[in-house]
């Protein structure tokens, strides 16, 4: 977990300085600006504009960043080209928990995160993807032990509301694995991901057509590369049924 009152106040200033370095420069006509690469589809914040109007709307100014009480959000450096500046969701730092009344949205001065996105049933990020089920601990019939949730639990809350995310989690320890379906925080979170039992009478997690690829589930997960996955800017029907 991040703190805003250290590290992540500190990574966010010293973002706004790379951004604010790469516009003085960008002026001299002295930056070479790095080409994205096609596999750089970012997970946006909530309510964001399709990626072409998302880039030409965003100002860059941080305000969704700046008052995300969970510190979902950074922005990109420059290594991201003309994307430089912008915020994205690292799902494996943090998901998105899908706050009421979606302060990241209300803070956003340009239209770039869309103001008609109001709740969580609008949000359209991208899709949740079991993409290791060998190393899925449903899957192999393993228990939660302490090392498992060791990645999480060694951070530090700065909050209440990230404070109860560590108590949540660390009551998995010695359990079988639920952790994706129960803490996801779509209001009607077994309409986006459930536990279903298979033929031989295991619970595995399957995800389900609403979710909206928050990225909570890829954070949490408990093994050492996250056994499900968030798929930026697909949706459900897109993924699953394309
Ligand atoms: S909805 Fe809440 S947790 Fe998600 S990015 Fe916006 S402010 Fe952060
Ligand atoms: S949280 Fe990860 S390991 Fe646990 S059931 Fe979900 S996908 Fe499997
Ligand atoms: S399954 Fe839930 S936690 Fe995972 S991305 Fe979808 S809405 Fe978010």
């Amino acid at each position: 977990m991040k703190s805003l009152d250290t590290n992540n106040r500190r990574d966010f200033i010293k973002q706004i300085a790379v951004v604010s370095a790469f516009v003085a420069l960008g002026g001299t006509g002295m930056v070479i600006m790095p080409k994205l690469k096609a596999s750089d589809i970012f997970l946006r914040p909530p309510g964001a504009l399709d990626e072409d109007d998302f880039l030409a709307t965003c100002i860059k100014c941080g305000q969704c960043v700046q008052v995300c009480p969970y510190h979902t959000l950074s922005l990109l450096d420059i290594s991201k080209g003309h994307a430089v500046g912008t915020p994205f969701v690292n799902a494996r730092d943090r998901g998105c928990y899908l706050c009421d009344l979606l302060p990241c949205v209300l803070a956003c001065p340009s239209g770039a995160l869309e103001h008609t996105t109001s709740e969580a049933k609008d949000v359209k990020m991208g899709v949740a993807y079991l993409k290791h089920t060998n190393n899925c601990l449903a899957y192999r019939g393993e228990n939660i032990t302490k090392d498992h949730l060791a990645r999480i639990l060694n951070t530090t809350a700065s909050n209440e509301r990230e404070q109860k995310i560590l108590d949540d989690y660390a009551k998995y320890e010695g359990k079988p694995c639920t952790i994706c379906a129960d803490m996801c925080p779509f209001p009607q979170k077994e309409q986006a991901i459930e536990m279903v039992q298979n033929s031989e009478g295991r619970w595995l997690p399957q995800v389900n057509d609403q979710c909206i690829g928050c990225g909570v589930c890829e954070e949490l997960c408990p093994t050492k590369e996250a056994s499900i996955v968030i798929i930026p800017r697909v949706s459900f029907a897109q993924h699953y049924k394309g």
